[in-house]
């Protein structure tokens, strides 16, 4: 944290606004051909490794959703930016630990990652005793079904994690309230097998939660495949604030 509030040189507005020009005229056009309306998809502003000053400049320029996916960069981000006096809605879209469930609780206002029963127990648990109101929970899903990496297992019995289990943990909780799916295309496939994927998956989730319809899918190269298929939000970081120096 700084004393000072977090702003950015008029050049980086600049390029902001025409990065968020370029993704803006992205999702219309993918909203025009899949015949849907441009109400019906959010942009969350994917700032991770960037500084706070790029989310208040961001929500100056009228974004309203911002997504971060490591949370010792985001607690104190998200303080940064708040005492700025900015309040965007900020989404957690990373690998969540369940001792880090208690951060989280206090700036998080979706987080989009829980794929286990176990994770939606512990966050549960958090929320009711670090919040005020419920915290909207999106189900991580794997759509190819490798356990090893992220997502709770839409094909599998698991008890842990299967969907089924994870998205009745969720809907059943307390402090939690069940919001839709997020998934992340697997590296390899195909943007149009991946989200079609997604959306039989998504299509049957809603048959049991009707009221869930969020659907988190497309960052900045497959964004106009995800919003064909159904995504209801799109997580964009590169295209917008530029390459991160790193890979996370
Ligand atoms: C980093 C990240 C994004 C944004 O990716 P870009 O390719 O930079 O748009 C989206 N979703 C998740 C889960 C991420 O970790």
């Amino acid at each position: 944290m700084t004393d000072t509030p977090a702003t950015v040189r008029p050049d980086r507005r600049a390029e902001l606004a025409s990065g968020l020009a370029r993704i803006r005229a992205r999702i219309a056009d993918a909203c025009a051909a899949a015949g849907r309306d441009r109400s019906e998809v959010t942009l969350v502003a994917v700032t991770k490794t960037y500084p706070a000053g790029d989310v208040v400049a961001l929500a100056g320029l009228g974004v309203t959703d911002v997504g971060e996916n490591r949370d010792q960069e985001a607690a104190p981000k998200a303080a940064e930016v708040a005492a700025a006096g900015v309040t965007p809605r900020w989404h957690f879209i990373g690998q969540l630990q369940r001792n880090k469930c208690r951060s989280v609780v206090r700036y998080a206002d979706v987080v989009q990652s829980v794929d286990s029963v176990r994770l939606a127990a512990a966050l549960d648990a958090a929320a009711a005793a670090g919040r005020d109101r419920p915290l909207d929970v999106l189900v991580q899903v794997s759509i190819d079904g490798d356990a090893a990496r992220g997502g709770a297992l839409p094909d599998a019995a698991d008890p842990d994690r299967g969907l089924g289990p994870v998205a009745e943990a969720v809907a059943g909780s307390g402090a939690l309230r069940l919001g839709g799916l997020m998934a992340v295309a697997p590296l390899g496939w195909e943007p149009e097998r991946a989200f079609a994927r997604l959306a039989e998956v998504a299509q049957r989730f809603r048959v049991r939660h009707p009221e869930a319809t969020a659907l988190s899918a497309g960052m900045s190269g497959d964004l106009e495949t995800a919003i064909e298929y159904g995504a209801t939000h799109v997580r964009v970081g590169s295209a917008l604030l530029g390459m991160r120096p790193t890979l996370r």
